[in-house]
């Protein structure tokens, strides 16, 4: 469920006419519902209520900082993938004491960084690893808690760049060899056992391969339990969210009708089926959604430059671009686009959504009927608010878009467009030239 609805033939985020947005904020601008996140969250945590569930968000698919500070105002902790991450939840005012480092290359000074703010936990990715982090808390004095990552080589069907749990991507250590590196961790000095993990892959959209994982998992879990006296299983995140019928998906009718079948990931759906899975372990099961938490939670608002006809072919050139939202060109994403004036019933036109870069992959739809649209009206590209702003650049010296927080009636800006200046202020002109 999300907070975009049309109202008066508008579409609106919450209570806010999203045409007064891009009228006070620019665009290409990130619109986000705060509601929508706030309920992401608790549909999710209740659906683990038969466990002693933690949801550590994972800040990689939506960063900003009044994000992070709504989340740790929910009770989470974080994901984190890096020393910036790691500053950002303490810039946000966030738990780094339940939060976990993830990653497979973590720097020397970030593993320092994530110890010396407390972190619960590291997410150990190969052995290397494993006696790099023995020696970076050696130095400091410290025991650092680990997790080490499992690939337990399930397929979770998704896109060849997001699946992670299969044996041929470069994540984890394979399950065969699982339980000798916790043994080689035991022996070491400075590392204390506290858990162990799994991600499978993103934009999961069935249960089944969270199923698979978990109880492929089990018997080694166990085992760890006894012989480590681990506290903790994480079960990663990857949750989908619909991308198709993006904007029926807010309407609960929609689920009721969809779901018939049973074929859909819900939250619901999803503790039903990995509860019972976990229920006789007795440990501390820990989450790390990204995407599900936010991405129905955001749109891109985009302005209509031209309407193009071409030979057989019609554009819609809008201001936003390939820069401002990446998914299209690196995944062959599909996002839904509607105009924010609601379209009346007729004439429609079948047109390819393109922003203005020199790059043919700078298109975020081919091939879609939309209705009549002319130049200065407004869209929405949907299903924006996951791995939007946070894969955003600065190709063709495009300035960073804007951010907007809605929530109920009240809206902010909390991240300003980037000026020019702020755009160069780190080049310089040698002397020599
Ligand atoms: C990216 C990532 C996540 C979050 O993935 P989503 O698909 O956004 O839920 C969780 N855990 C790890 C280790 C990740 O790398």
């Amino acid at each position: 469920m999300h907070q975009f609805k049309y109202r008066d033939n508008k579409l609106f985020c919450e209570s806010v006419d999203l045409d007064r947005i891009a009228a006070e904020h620019g665009t290409p601008c990130y619109v986000y519902s705060a509601n929508t996140i706030r309920e992401n969250y608790s549909r999710l945590s209740d659906s683990l209520a038969g466990v002693n569930a933690r949801i550590c968000y994972a800040m990689k698919a939506n960063s900003n900082l009044a994000v992070l500070r709504l989340f740790s105002s929910l009770g989470a902790a974080f994901d984190l993938v890096s020393g910036g991450e790691i500053r950002r939840v303490a810039a946000a005012g966030g738990n780094i004491g339940t939060s976990v480092f993830a990653g497979v290359g973590k720097r020397v000074e970030e593993i320092e960084l994530a110890l010396r703010n407390g972190i619960f936990s590291i997410h150990v990715e190969s052995e290397a690893e494993l006696h790099r982090i023995d020696r970076v808390a050696g130095g400091l004095g410290r025991k650092a808690p680990v997790a080490v990552r499992v690939n337990p080589d399930v397929d979770a069907g998704t896109h060849a760049k997001i699946t992670t749990g299969k044996s041929e991507n470069k994540f984890g250590v394979p399950f065969d060899s699982a339980l000798d590196i916790y043994r080689t961790a035991a022996g070491l000095e400075n590392i204390e056992i506290r858990g162990v993990q799994i991600h499978i892959g993103s934009q999961i959209t069935r249960v089944d391969p969270f199923v698979a994982a978990v109880g492929k998992m089990h018997p080694l879990v166990e085992e760890l339990k006894k012989r480590y006296g681990i506290g903790y299983f994480s079960i990663g995140g990857g949750l989908g969210i619909a991308y198709e019928h993006a904007l029926a998906s807010g309407d609960p009718a929609w689920w009721d009708k969809e779901d018939g079948g049973g074929s859909l990931l819900t939250p619901e759906r999803y503790g039903e089926a990995v509860v019972p899975l976990l229920k006789d372990l007795d440990l501390e099961v820990l989450l790390e959604p990204g995407r599900f938490m936010v991405g129905n939670a955001g749109v891109l608002l985009t302005r209509v430059e031209h309407v193009k006809h071409g030979a057989g072919r019609n554009f819609v050139i809008v201001d936003g671009a390939m820069n401002d939202l990446l998914r299209p060109a690196m995944y062959d994403a599909y996002h839904e686009i509607v105009p924010v004036a609601e379209a009346r019933e007729g004439d429609s036109v079948n047109a390819d959504v393109v922003g203005p870069i020199c790059e043919s992959g700078d298109c975020f739809a081919r091939q879609r009927t939309l209705p009549q649209l002319a130049e200065g009206d407004l869209l929405a590209v949907l299903s924006a608010g996951a791995y939007g702003f946070v894969m955003a650049g600065r190709y063709n010296t495009r300035a960073m878009p804007a951010e907007v927080l809605v929530d109920g009636d009240k809206v902010a800006e909390v991240t300003a467009r980037e000026t020019f200046e702020r755009i160069i202020a780190n080049e310089r002109i040698p002397d020599f030239l």
